[in-house]
């Protein structure tokens, strides 16, 4: 692997008390190219500008996949990468969905282990804080025809990320829309995909601007079953049970998503992979057996959620706070992510640095 290290490190600019998400990155990135049939070695080089040509086929007909992980820092030696064989397995489903070339595993891991060796020190060290990983991967052809570009360019940018929830949890608000899709079936949803954003944000701006965090999306035949929330998965925790809507094309299969249901299960919690009408969330609470809302995604890992509206209905569920078994789940989590806790299951995958 080439590696040109930057002659200007610009970590001590870091504020690394007052760290915004996604806006500061790592002095280093990851950077492959697919060309001549090919996926080419990767190389690493300091974080600068790219150029290209306005006809970039990505930028017109959105042939763009990404993953979304974390680096956790455990000791001065060691940093915690969370189930990677996940993420290059995701990024390779997304791929073929999208017609880009799969890449190696081997390119995938490796790559990723000599940039965080090189900018351990943009890990942050607070429990809660952590590097975010952002692989990418986009049709890079000078080439405007309708048609999967034959050339592509894998890229990691890293950045440094404060604890998602500062002080305390902060349930979110959700309200489902009888305006918008999502994803339909034999569509993009389960993939990755750049596109699949794109088109969320102005039902999302709407929905911000009734007063909600966000949109709970419905399936797109019926308006009727619930998906997930376009960044994270979706539980409901009703009579004891923990139920999920179920995989099949439209809803995205969260990492975070696959690691509640093995725990759950492990704590012998009946899960439940099921369609699950938004009707059914509103008589679990009318008859008192809805106990607990909550999303699961990389970036908050469990975010309680604290109200959902539907067609002028409202559940509210204590918006102060999250429910234990949220709380276990999380607690769970990052103790495993972070070292503090055993991980029996395989999902770290420690970098030894320094
Ligand atoms: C990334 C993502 C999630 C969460 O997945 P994790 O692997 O748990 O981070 C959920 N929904 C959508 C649409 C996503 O893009």
């Amino acid at each position: 692997m080439e590696i040109t290290k930057t002659q200007n490190s610009r970590i001590s600019s870091v504020d690394f008390d007052n760290l915004e998400f996604g806006r500061m990155f790592s002095d280093h990135m990851i950077d492959m190219s697919y060309k001549n049939g090919a996926w080419q070695d990767p190389q690493i080089t300091p974080y600068a500008p790219i150029s290209f040509h306005p006809s970039m086929h990505a930028l017109h007909y959105g042939q763009a996949v990404f993953e979304g992980m974390k680096a956790y820092y455990v000791d001065d030696e060691t940093i915690h990468l969370f189930r990677l064989d996940d993420h290059h397995e995701r990024i390779s489903n997304s791929s073929e969905r999208l017609c880009i070339p799969k890449m190696s595993k081997d390119a995938f891991v490796d790559s990723l282990e000599e940039l965080i060796r090189l900018d351990h020190e943009w890990v942050p060290k607070k429990f809660g804080h952590a590097l975010y990983v952002r692989p990418f991967i986009f049709a890079s052809e000078e080439y405007i025809a309708a048609r999967a570009a034959k050339e592509y360019r894998y890229m990691v940018i890293t950045s440094p990320v404060a604890a998602y929830y500062k002080e305390g949890f902060n349930p979110v608000s959700l309200t489902t829309t009888d305006d918008y899709v999502r994803a339909v079936k034999g569509g993009t949803g389960e993939a990755k995909a750049a596109g699949n954003y794109g088109g969320s944000f102005l039902p999302a701006q709407k929905a911000q601007k009734e007063g909600y965090t966000q949109v709970l999306w419905l399936d797109a035949k019926e308006n009727k079953y619930v998906e997930e929330v376009g960044t994270m998965n979706i539980f409901f925790k009703i009579d004891g049970k923990l139920i999920t809507p179920k995989l099949g094309g439209t809803v995205l299969p969260g990492i975070t998503r696959r690691s509640v249901i093995a725990l759950a299960k492990e704590w012998n919690v009946d899960v439940e992979e099921r369609r699950i009408a938004i009707d059914e969330v509103f008589e679990a609470h009318k008859n008192g057996t809805l106990e607990e809302i909550f999303g699961s995604g990389t970036a908050a890992v469990i975010s309680p959620v604290g109200l959902i509206h539907h067609k002028g209905n409202t559940i509210e569920l204590d918006r102060e706070k999250i429910g234990p078994f949220a709380q276990k789940m999380y607690d769970t989590i990052t103790g495993i992510q972070y070292g503090k806790l055993d991980d029996p299951y395989g999902w770290v995958h420690p970098v030894k640095v320094g």
